[in-house]
């Protein structure tokens, strides 16, 4: 069997053209969508990142506001900035770019995001939401998965999924979302003896470890469903990779994600998505 690809990069803009009038509409009601993202430092990685949220905010027609700050700038003055951004009425959605320098908390950066412009879903009280199946935002990259597993009809209900990662941003919400789903949910993280015996069984397997290639062809069952979550840059030449032994893998899944061109773009896509539904629950009557 050769897998079927999960093409990211074209789900994504199929997406984004359906964003365009959505947005349309809402600026034309005086609810123009808006996402401020705060950067701080110059990590390159997260310069890249946010010059594409921006780029891709540009193309649907949402106003989007970078706001930068040295590494060594006060956690104070972010604070007081994400203040006055929860009462601009022309800002939908809140991001700080993660990781942020070692003088924030970053918890406490995230709890001080309003959660209602909270477009990351990162502020417990969206946490807590999806915990309970109610979600208001979902973090885009889990949410980005879980539209592709849908725009290829996988019905989840009753199937064994493995998360590998049990990060805040990506294998948490993964998971709560898969449960959700109705799948039966196993996750697994560095300490887990014997990491193979649990992605064999998955039918559904969520790579988010960040270990380039890491799960090689032996570790997937026939015919699973491999979304692989991970960027890594290798160190020879700098070229991207994910997570998974893709040229391998592939001759025995039955659809798996590449990377580049998989979960990436979909990430950026949902972020559009959470700023867009953010505003037009604003524009609720
Ligand atoms: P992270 O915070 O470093 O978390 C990695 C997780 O993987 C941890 O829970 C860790 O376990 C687990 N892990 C590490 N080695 C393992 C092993 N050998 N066996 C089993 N579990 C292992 O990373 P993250 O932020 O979740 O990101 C994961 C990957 O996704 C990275 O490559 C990142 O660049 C990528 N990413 C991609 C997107 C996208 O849009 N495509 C978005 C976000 C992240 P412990 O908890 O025990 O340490």
């Amino acid at each position: 069997m050769t897998a079927a690809i999960l093409d990211g990069k074209a789900l994504a803009e199929e997406l984004r053209a359906t964003f365009k009038a959505r947005v349309a509409a809402l600026t034309a009601q005086g609810q123009r969508p808006g996402l401020a993202v705060i950067l701080v430092g110059e990590d390159t990685a997260s310069e890249v990142y946010v010059r594409n949220k921006v780029n891709a905010c540009e193309a649907a027609g949402i106003f989007s506001q970078k706001i930068t700050y040295p590494a060594d700038v006060a956690p104070g003055t972010v604070l007081l900035k994400i203040a006055e951004l929860n009462f601009d009425p022309a800002i939908h959605g809140i991001l700080v770019q993660l990781p942020l320098p070692r003088q924030f908390d970053e918890k406490a950066v995230l709890a001080a995001i309003a959660p209602e412009k909270d477009v990351d879903g990162f502020h417990a009280e969206n946490v807590g939401a999806l915990a309970q199946g109610a979600p208001r935002f979902i973090p885009c990259t889990p949410y980005g998965v879980m539209k592709m597993l849908a725009a290829h009809n996988i019905n989840l209900a009753g199937k064994e999924a493995v998360v590998i990662g049990r990060s805040n941003i990506v294998g948490k919400p993964m998971t709560l979302l898969l449960i959700n789903a109705g799948a039966t949910v196993t996750v697994c993280n560095s300490k887990t003896r014997d990491l193979a015996l649990h992605t064999r069984r998955a039918d559904i397997l969520v790579a988010a470890l960040g270990k380039p290639r890491f799960i090689t062809a032996d570790m997937v069952k026939p015919g699973a469903v491999v979304i692989d979550v991970g960027i890594n840059r290798l160190p020879e030449g700098g070229k991207l990779c994910g997570d998974v032994d893709f040229e391998n893998v592939k001759a025995i899944a039955s659809l798996i994600t590449p990377v580049p061109g998989g979960v990436g773009p979909m990430t950026v896509a949902m972020l559009l998505a959470n700023t867009i539904e953010s505003a037009e629950r604003k524009n609720q009557p």
